[in-house]
């Protein structure tokens, strides 16, 4: 028999083309709408380079960076201690990609309005791409106000301008000798991730120059070749916040042990380490006592960057499936042709942009906070709102992506089975869900202009759809009494809020996704599996959106 008769083993006959390269901008038209819409218009010529790099390039160089995993090597072959991670190669080219493309620093460096939508939709793009890279890279571009806040110290301006650099300079050798520097966070121990209260490593202070000797332990340490680390620790006068260098303004190796490396689900190309810190050298940042407002600033970052995270999550499992769909036939037709998988499709496509969305939305309230205390507010807490549900709904969504493809979904040489992995990190991380609910609970309860903030978005929505109306009408109600909102209903109140302002997001935006949300995700018998819109809904416009 040929090889290329039908029916033959060695022939591949209804199977999808490779799906890169794809250009992750041009085809992604909910993504370029927000990115008009929330200011960052003067940034597209940028962003569809990067969008263009990331769906050919960056692409391909994910699969090894996640194959060949990340390898700890405590001593050197002379016994001497170099507590050092060795990586695929790729994952360096990776890092070097994202960093010289912004994605630590077009915030900070661009002073233009928008800069903070733009490096947004950068971070978005990326974790397309590749997501584990994404938590260097996320945890550099957050600490810049926390190494900011500092400037009169030389050691501060020299950390800020370097982790502000678009160089990407992965030596192992002390701050005078690099072009650039990537910063970690470490706040996890064994005792309590969560209630960091419960911290043990002791700082005690060396002088008064704000030098400190660290002792203790950090049970979740993630990269870990970072040069830096934001850490809390115990001082004489309460927690803090420290930097803990990789090496001694003296030139030395710090005192900082990289005990393993954690077996993680997935989250492969990124190494997450056990640390011990023996008498390890750091600078304080802010006031003894203060340390957890000092890195809260750096955790609202990296929580929008969850939620950015989790909406690209979204966006590549949707786009692999409709890819799949256009190309694989059943029953004499295409996938994206049988009324069942259009409506798994387009419900897909309605979560997918009201997450990518909220996200920048949220976005453009960091970028107007400085100087607009209602959006401060409203990034305050809708980042714990986001960061909650958008986080929440991927591990559902990616895994009915993967169904789309049938059994080749589950198998490893897909993308979807590394996304699938990836999923629940985001909701985990940074604060897990229940700590997001609660805190949205706190903030309602201690700060009235988070209340009003939320309001003032449904009501910028008023009159455009009954959903909402409806839905706004009963979160006022609740919202009329902060202090005595019950804490086991934290869950759904925060659930009801995001679908309400993401909701209030797309009817704004004119999208062709408001109309179904509104009467998928707020109207009567909302929730179930997806593929549920009711079936009058026109999925053909809401798959022509999302289709290149
Ligand atoms: C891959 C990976 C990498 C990580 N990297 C880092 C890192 O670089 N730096 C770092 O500092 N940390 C890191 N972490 C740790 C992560 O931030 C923590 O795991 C997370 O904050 C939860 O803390 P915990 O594991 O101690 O869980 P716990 O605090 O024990 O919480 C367990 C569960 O209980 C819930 N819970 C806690 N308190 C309450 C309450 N009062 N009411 C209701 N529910 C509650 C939580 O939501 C959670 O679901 C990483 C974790 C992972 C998985």
């Amino acid at each position: 028999m040929e090889a290329s008769a039908p029916g033959h083993a060695g022939t591949a006959s209804n199977q999808p083309p490779e799906f890169a390269p794809r250009d992750l901008w041009t085809t992604d038209a909910p993504l370029r709408e927000a990115v008009e819409r929330e200011g960052a218009a003067a940034f597209c010529s940028h962003l569809a380079t990067y969008g263009a790099l990331a769906g050919d390039e960056l692409y391909s160089l994910g699969f090894d960076a996640n194959r060949d995993r990340p390898r700890l090597r405590t001593h050197d072959r002379f016994g001497e201690r170099i507590d050092r991670v060795e990586f695929h190669p790729h994952y360096h080219e990776l890092m070097r990609h994202a960093i010289a493309g912004g994605v630590t620093s077009l915030s900070w460096n661009d002073r233009r309005p928008g800069a903070h939508v733009a490096r947004a939709a950068l971070s978005y793009l990326h974790y397309q791409a590749e997501s584990g890279t994404s938590c260097p890279l996320t945890m550099t571009h957050a600490a810049v106000p926390a190494l900011r806040r500092e400037p009169a110290l030389a050691e501060w301006a020299e950390w800020a301008a370097k982790a502000t650099a678009t160089v990407y300079d992965p030596a192992d050798v002390p701050i005078a000798r690099k072009r650039g520097v990537t910063i970690g966070m470490g706040m996890t121990e064994k005792q309590g991730g969560s209630d960091v209260r419960a911290n043990l490593t002791r700082a005690t202070p060396l002088g008064d120059d704000g030098g400190y000797v660290l002792s203790g332990h950090k049970w979740f340490f993630s990269a870990p070749m970072s040069d830096a680390f934001l850490v809390l620790a115990q001082a004489p006068g309460g927690l803090g916040c420290f930097l803990l260098p990789r090496w001694r303004p003296d030139g030395t190796r710090n005192g900082l042990r990289l005990m393993r490396l954690k077996d993680k689900l997935g989250d492969w190309s990124n190494a997450s380490s056990e640390v011990e810190f023996d008498d390890a050298w750091a600078l304080r940042i802010g006031e003894e006592g203060r340390g957890v407002p000092v890195i809260i600033e750096m955790v609202m970052l990296t929580r929008l960057d969850c939620m950015l995270g989790s909406s690209g999550l979204m966006r590549m499992a949707l786009a692999q499936a409709l890819h799949h769909a256009r190309h694989r036939r059943t029953f004499g037709k295409r996938l994206v042709e049988h009324a069942l998988m259009r409506n798994v499709l387009a419900d897909l496509a309605l979560e997918a942009e009201a997450a990518l969305a909220l996200s920048m939305r949220v976005a453009r309230a960091v970028d107007a906070a400085p100087g607009d205390a209602t959006e401060a507010a409203f990034a305050r807490i809708v980042t714990a709102v986001g960061k909650y549900w958008i986080c929440k709904r991927t591990p559902g969504f990616v895994a009915e992506a993967l169904e789309c493809l049938g059994g080749n979904g589950y198998v490893e040489e897909a993308l979807l089975a590394r996304l699938y992995r990836q999923a629940p990190l985001n909701s985990i991380w940074e604060g897990s869900g229940n700590i997001q609910c609660l805190d949205v609970l706190r903030a309602l309860g201690r700060e009235p202009a988070s209340g009003q903030a939320l309001l003032a978005e449904l009501d910028a929505a008023s009159g455009l759809d009954q959903h909402l109306e409806a839905a706004t009408v009963q979160l006022r109600a609740l919202l009329a009494d902060p202090g005595n909102l019950p804490e086991a209903g934290a869950r759904r109140l925060v659930a009801q809020l995001a679908m309400a302002l993401q909701a209030s997001v797309l009817l704004r935006a004119g999208s062709p996704a408001a109309g179904p949300f509104c009467r998928s995700r707020l109207g009567e018998g909302a929730g179930g599996a997806f593929g549920t819109l009711p079936a009058d809904v026109g999925f053909s416009a809401l798959l022509e959106r999302v289709l290149p």
